[in-house]
């Protein structure tokens, strides 16, 4: 079989690589932990994890205890931490494979000491501190106190405490300030000392790579696949970062239709006069949803509207008489010259980068790009 549907996911490995440098760079008491959880917002964490691995970066997180098992199929001797909550059941597993678990409660350190017992080897836990995300973590300090006696127990190892920015892509940083000052007043209480003390994600890493604070990690997510969290951190001009992902098609049908033509289900759109209607095999079984109607797609350099409704595998726009079967098609990224930004994408739809690129779906093929060449 041929496999010769032309829609396609082009990763830009280059691209990923610089743009790790650049925000790695932006201080130099912080290392960047590169947030692969969900396949690599979409991308491929397989791939993109080996790849960060093989070029020096030894911290990873996660959102599952099985997205961290996938990972040490392809990395080695790295911090890998999973974000959410993992059953304690899991902690055996956790051990054996050197995989560092969120303690995100007393009762959870609880359950995890109890599994311990009969295990030999140490689990090694990042304690999530609330300070004003309120999605997991504790923030009773009495719970904290008694978190941090549980740490005395020898097979734990408190390798790191850490909390979340819930609006660091925000106008301002009140909202950060405050977080930032509970985080502190509870790490504090600690008698126990992690090695590894985080806050930021990718707008925290932008916006305060110089502030004088004891953190030693920061998490980069969207920004390492090229995206500023918001216009808020993009306008800050801090760094250029690359866009490393493009959603690329090609047209499999062009006829010109008369005025008064209906196109597509629900008979939503009709010619105004003569056109040219092209066909594109993508649909929202690829991930590009319906609410994508109307959005301005690149057919070889031309800006051709999304018109009738955006079926499951298949969509049409309008073009010139220019355009025929085979001419290349940009939703989103860089391809041949022709650029649209995944945020001009999301916003006509009105979600972000992060949203884009999960909704991706499986069947759409990944191509990763090294020195220009497909891997
Ligand atoms: C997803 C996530 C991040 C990364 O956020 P970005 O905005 O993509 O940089 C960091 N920390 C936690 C706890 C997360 O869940």
């Amino acid at each position: 079989m041929i496999n010769d549907r032309p829609t396609r996911l082009i990763v830009n490995l280059d691209a990923l690589l610089r743009n790790y440098e650049k925000l790695n760079n932006l201080s130099d008491k912080k290392v960047g932990l590169a947030i692969v959880k969900a396949n690599s917002y979409g991308l491929g964490s397989k791939v993109i994890s080996k790849l960060l691995y093989e070029n020096g970066v030894r911290h990873f997180a996660v959102a599952t205890f099985e997205e961290a098992l996938e990972l040490k199929e392809v990395i080695k001797e790295s911090l890998i931490l999973v974000l959410g909550v993992t059953n304690p059941k899991n902690v055996k597993y956790a051990v054996e494979n050197n995989i560092s678990l969120t303690c995100p409660s007393k009762e959870w350190l609880e359950e995890a000491i109890k599994e311990l017992d009969s295990i030999t080897g140490k689990l090694k836990v990042h304690v999530k501190i609330e300070t004003g995300m309120n999605r997991i973590g504790t923030f009773e300090e009495k719970e904290i106190l008694e978190i941090d006696e549980l740490l005395d127990y020898p097979k734990v190892e408190f390798e790191g405490v850490f909390s979340h920015y819930s609006n660091a892509d925000g106008e301002n940083n009140d909202y950060d300030d405050y977080q930032t000052a509970n985080f502190n007043r509870l790490v504090a209480l600690f008698k126990h000392k992690p090695r590894y003390v985080h806050i930021e994600n990718s707008a925290g890493t932008v916006k305060y790579n110089d502030r004088d604070d004891n953190y030693n990690l920061s998490r980069i997510g969207i920004s390492l696949y090229g995206c500023y969290p918001s216009k808020n951190i993009e306008k800050l001009n801090k760094l250029e970062l690359e866009p490393v992902a493009s959603l690329v098609s090609k047209v499999t049908h062009v006829k010109r239709i008369p005025k008064g033509t209906k196109v597509g289900y629900g008979i939503s759109y009709e010619t105004s006069e003569d056109e040219y209607i092209a066909t594109v095999p993508i649909g929202y079984a690829d991930g590009l949803l319906r609410r994508a109607q109307g959005f301005k797609l690149n057919v070889a350099g031309e800006e051709c509207e999304i018109v009738g409704r955006v079926c499951m595998d298949q969509l049409m726009v309008r073009c010139s008489e220019k355009i025929k079967v085979g001419d290349d098609v940009l939703v989103f990224g860089e391809y041949n010259n022709q650029k649209i930004s995944v945020d001009e994408f999301a916003d006509y739809q009105k979600t972000i980068s992060y949203e884009i690129f999960c909704c991706i779906n499986q069947r759409v093929p990944r191509k990763y790009y090294l020195n220009n060449t497909e891997l």
